[in-house]
């Protein structure tokens, strides 16, 4: 349901980049592979608290470069057991 949203959003957004800026095949290609670096569609992993040693699944928030305007209200900030920042907050594989 939330990724629907999202994907609503983007779709609109880069139906308006289309319109203003794309002008050359050039300029296609830089989109393209703009795209490429997005990660608003990233996985949810297994992450780990050193403060704390609590382990939860998710997101960290993290800005895309593509789509800098895309808040992620759901991606941690700091863990939700102790407040920890992010820093803390180690992948687990
Ligand atoms: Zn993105
Ligand atoms: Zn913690």
């Amino acid at each position: 349901m939330e990724a629907r949203v999202v994907g609503k959003q983007r779709s609109d957004y880069s139906i308006t980049i289309h319109k203003i800026v794309v002008t050359s095949d050039e300029t296609k290609d830089q989109l393209r592979k703009d795209q490429h670096q997005c990660v608003c569609e990233r996985k949810r992993q297994n992450f780990c608290c050193l403060c704390c040693r609590n382990t939860f699944i998710g997101r960290i928030s993290q800005r895309c470069p593509v789509h800098p305007e895309v808040a992620y209200l759901m991606d941690a900030r700091n863990c939700g057991f102790c407040g920890a920042d992010v820093k803390y907050l180690q992948l687990k594989q």
